[in-house]
């Protein structure tokens, strides 16, 4: 068998060469030829000293970078396959690209992104030392079926030796660990929203153990919060890593482990990203670094940029903003954060249609209606231009979440809608773009910069 393993990993080796010598991706065709040729591939293969999986919902990438980047800012090398696919194919493709002939491993450790639907393909047989859990929510209904589902195949799927870092704040991601795995929670006590009641878009409602009703002490947003059953004591777990204070003047945010307390810099203000960073910040202490080595490593560190960019031309302010359609619970907070951005006048282009949705799939549109669409009426929100092929479906779902159609726009192009926005009305032009377009976006980003430095 070891022979078999052996060829499929030079060919897998050989393919990646090839692909990479003739401009292509080979983030998930070798890993693809080694399953082929060799059943079972993953457990064959000798992984680095550490493994680090990162899944969840929400979060994964920006996670997975962070970790890869301050990983490497203290002089670890890391195998890390976010730039490519994070199912089975890619996770060995990034492997196989950092395996010597031998078989050994050319790295230390590994930072895995792991789609959640994947788990029983890999962890069984790359056991992860450490896996954080960001969060789970409802997803696109079309790939991940439901949250208790995902929850039950990340479980069984985990081995009983890997370390979970979960976050105590969501209440399905921190019931992980059914084998008696050793747990460490993170979560955030900065900000405590005033709110108890229950949102109406939420993927927990009733107490996993014993199906009474749950409590709240406070919600947070979707089902991220602190909860408590009245009939077992069931509660949300206390954090070990908290996030205590958030400074937006100073762009630092304050995070307590045990008695002592770290300032860090704030790389990103939106608050799910306060969530990422604290989950980070645990794993990175649990292998073993200093908050010293944490701390240069986010002072270094930004959101890449296909991700969240920043830019000014002319005297108009940029925001790119990546959105997930077919994702409602993460649209609906790039909704949140772009309606809480204090600027007064701002529009929003929305690009949040996966064009190629329709190819090989059926059309659904179901999940506009568990996207929370309330936020886009706050008043600073001047205008919005919904672009691309749903834009009327997405008109509609505004107009019944109650936004007024006086500030609404709909253009079939993502160009059309560039154009559409007033610049005259708005200054701060916040772009939120769909995951898959983000061809499109850059164009978007282009026409933008073009009309502020012309001032038309
Ligand atoms: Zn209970």
């Amino acid at each position: 068998m070891k022979i078999k393993y052996f060829m499929a990993l030079y060919v897998a080796k050989g393919a990646q060469t090839a692909m990479r010598l003739l401009g292509r991706n080979a983030t998930f065709l070798p890993g693809k030829l080694a399953e082929k040729l060799c059943k079972n591939f993953l457990s064959y293969m000798t992984p680095p000293k550490t493994v680090i999986a990162v899944t969840g919902t929400n979060g994964k990438t920006t996670v997975s970078n962070l970790l890869t980047s301050i990983l490497q800012d203290n002089g670890y090398s890391v195998t890390n396959n976010s730039f490519g696919s994070n199912v089975q194919a890619g996770i060995i493709s990034a492997l196989v690209a950092d395996t010597k002939l031998s078989g050994k491993p050319k790295k230390d450790i590994a930072v895995l992104e792991v789609d959640e639907r994947s788990s029983l393909r890999i962890y069984p047989y790359m056991k992860p030392d450490y896996l954080l859990c960001n969060n789970l929510m409802r997803d696109s209904i079309k790939r991940n079926a439901h949250t208790e589902f995902i929850q039950f195949i990340v479980d069984k799927a985990l081995p009983a030796s890997t370390k979970l870092v979960l976050n105590s704040d969501d209440l399905i991601a921190s019931g992980l660990g059914t084998k008696g795995q050793e747990r460490v929670y993170f979560g955030l006590e900065a900000e405590i929203p005033q709110t108890s009641q229950p949102q109406h878009i939420r993927d927990i409602v009733y107490c996993p153990r014993c199906g009474e009703l749950l409590q709240s002490v406070y919600v947070r947003y979707n089902h991220i919060g602190r909860h408590y059953c009245p009939k077992c004591g069931l509660k949300s777990p206390v954090p070990d890593y908290c996030v205590t204070e958030i400074d937006r003047e100073k762009n630092t945010f304050t995070l307590r482990h045990g008695e002592e307390y770290h300032t860090y810099t704030l790389i990103n203000d939106n608050i799910v990203n306060a969530y990422n960073f604290c989950g980070a910040i645990a794993v990175l202490t649990e292998i073993g670094l200093s908050p010293e080595q944490i701390s240069k490593g986010f002072a270094d560190s930004k959101i890449v940029k296909t991700r969240y960019e920043q830019l000014d031309a002319g005297d108009l302010h940029i925001t790119m903003l990546m959105a997930k359609g077919q994702n409602p619970i993460a649209c609906a907070r790039c909704y949140d954060y772009a309606a809480k951005v204090s600027d007064p006048d701002k529009a929003l282009l929305l690009i949040v249609d996966d064009k190629d949705d329709n190819i090989g799939n059926s059309e659904s549109t179901c999940w506009l209606y568990d996207c929370d669409y309330r936020a886009l009426k706050d008043d600073s929100i001047r205008q919005i231009v919904f672009a691309g092929p749903r834009c009327k479906d997405h008109y509609l779902r505004a107009l019944l979440a109650g936004v007024d159609a006086g500030k609404i726009r709909c253009m079939e192009s993502a160009k059309d809608g560039a154009n559409a926005i007033d610049t005259a009305a708005s200054k701060h032009i916040m772009v939120l773009f769909e995951m898959y377009r983000a061809d499109e976006a850059a164009m978007v980003k282009a026409v933008l910069k073009d009309r502020g430095e012309r001032g038309v």
